[in-house]
């Protein structure tokens, strides 16, 4: 910390891998800080838990695409399918789902979409690499690269404005024809006949110890947990004297609200109105695999994350979107887990697999882009959440910017599209009940 400035008490609240990163960054700076967290750090209620583990510069492409409109009457239909909406949820989703589809409806704010998210992105295994290192857990990330697999090269050309913006971000892949890819990856079907690998990518061998153990060097270094639900702020002329929480007050000179999907109150109390919703995942794993990749892979025609971990094969994905309390549907598991059956044909039969089933919500925003930055109600009060898809790859560099902010420095890249001013005063026509946490149940 620079001589000049003073340390401040900073209450970060919710330990998922936004607020573990980010007390991480702020205590490397030299301020005292307290981690509001209700449940066990990185543990199943988060999404950071459960996750596909992928730390990609290559997921760029957001949800909404164009043309996606056209998907959405089978969306309501086939329940089988990677991304499901249900009708009960139907009326009050619709004022996410519109503003979703109308951020995919052009190229141009795909495109616009993509530049942003690969600010974050870019070199999001480098900064997990670092932090790992910092935290002493370098095991955890494993640089090996990630493949994405197809049936064959005009399967590969269908998704060919999505490569096409990753090219234009600067991404680098390396192609991979049949033989190749059977070298790379033997348990893969052959049904699989060309590959495309990028070889910067990285992936997590355990999300949740990883956040645990970014929590325990927070604390290592004076950092404070505290058990406890945070439900408001304590103002004075809008200078922040306290976060309030179940368990009484936490005084302090700034906030950060990193609570996931559950953001959205707590930006109430800073008087932001946002558009968050679940994207309901979910993930099976398969302990002690007979057959599986060497390297995360997304089949194409399954849209999941295939990832070696520590506890075995995780195979993470799906879409659902529902209200945030309904209850999980295990079939969406079963989905993944007949898919990873002809994907991997040495790894049935089915009714040996032991597997653990977990169900999280993404935190999503309608244009993909998490909030980050300051909030309205007072300049001590900081947003970093509705990381979506890419909240683990996104973290480190979140909890730099947050840092910086704090700090009253330059954040290290542009912040201006990730601005809450950018809901404007359709926030404040949407309303639905509050979520409840991520679920997980045992194996089978
Ligand atoms: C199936 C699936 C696959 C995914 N795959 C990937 C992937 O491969 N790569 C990737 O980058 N991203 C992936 N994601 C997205 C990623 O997991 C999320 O974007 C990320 O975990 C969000 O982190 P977070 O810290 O914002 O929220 P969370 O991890 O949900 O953490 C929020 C924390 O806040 C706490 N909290 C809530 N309310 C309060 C309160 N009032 N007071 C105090 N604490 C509170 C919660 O208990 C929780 O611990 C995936 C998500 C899912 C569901």
């Amino acid at each position: 910390m620079a001589q000049s400035q003073k340390p401040l008490r900073i209450a970060v609240i919710g330990a998922g891998i936004v607020g573990a990163a980010t007390a991480w960054e702020l205590i490397k700076d030299g301020h005292a800080v307290t981690l509001i967290e209700p449940d066990e750090p990185g543990g199943p209620q988060a999404a950071s838990y459960g996750n596909g583990a992928w730390i990609s510069p290559a997921s760029i492409i957001p949800m909404s695409m164009p043309g996606l409109w056209r998907k959405v009457p089978g969306y309501l239909l086939d329940p089988s399918g990677p991304l499901v909406l249900r009708w009960m949820a139907l009326p009050s989703l619709a004022p996410w789902l519109w503003r979703f589809l109308a951020a995919g409806w052009t190229v141009q704010k795909v495109e616009h979409t993509a530049r942003v998210l690969a600010s974050i992105l870019r070199d999001a295994p480098q900064r997990h690499a670092d932090l790992a290192e910092e935290i002493g857990r370098l095991d955890l990330i494993h640089r090996t690269g990630l493949l994405y697999a197809y049936r064959d090269r005009r399967a590969f050309a269908e998704e060919g404005l999505a490569w096409r913006l990753r090219k234009d971000n600067g991404l680098r892949w390396r192609e991979l024809e049949a033989e190749a890819l059977r070298r790379r990856e033997p348990d893969l079907s052959p049904d699989y006949r060309f590959g495309i690998l990028v070889e910067d990518g990285a992936h997590c061998a355990d999300p949740g110890a990883y956040v645990a153990a970014i929590v325990q060097a927070v604390c290592a270094r004076g950092g404070v947990l505290v058990r406890a639900r945070a439900n408001g702020f304590v103002l004075m002329n809008s200078r922040l004297e306290a976060v309030a929480t179940d368990r009484g007050q936490i005084a302090c000179d700034r906030a950060v609200i990193c609570s996931g999907i559950r953001s959205r109150a707590l930006a109430r109390a800073a008087s932001d109105r946002v558009m968050l919703a679940s994207e309901r995942g979910y993930h099976g794993v398969i302990a002690s695999p007979q057959a599986g990749p060497r390297c995360p892979v997304m089949p194409s025609d399954g849209r999941m994350a295939n990832t070696p971990t520590a506890a075995g094969l995780r195979l993470a994905g799906q879409v659902e979107l529902t209200h945030v309390d309904a209850e999980p549907d295990w079939r969406r598991v079963e989905i993944l887990v007949q898919h990873a059956l002809k994907t991997y044909p040495g790894l049935g039969p089915r009714e040996r697999l032991k597997i653990e089933r977990w169900m999280g919500h993404r935190p999503s925003t309608p244009d993909g882009r998490p909030v980050i930055g300051a909030s309205s109600a007072s300049p001590d009060i900081f947003h970093a959440f509705g990381h979506g898809h890419v909240g683990l790859a996104s973290g480190p560099i979140t909890g730099r910017i947050i840092a910086d902010l704090v700090s009253g420095k330059d954040a290290p890249i542009d912040i201006r599209p990730f601005a809450i001013s950018r809901f404007g005063a359709l926030g404040c026509f949407w309303w639905t009940s509050l979520p409840s946490d991520g679920r997980r149940v045992p194996p089978e």
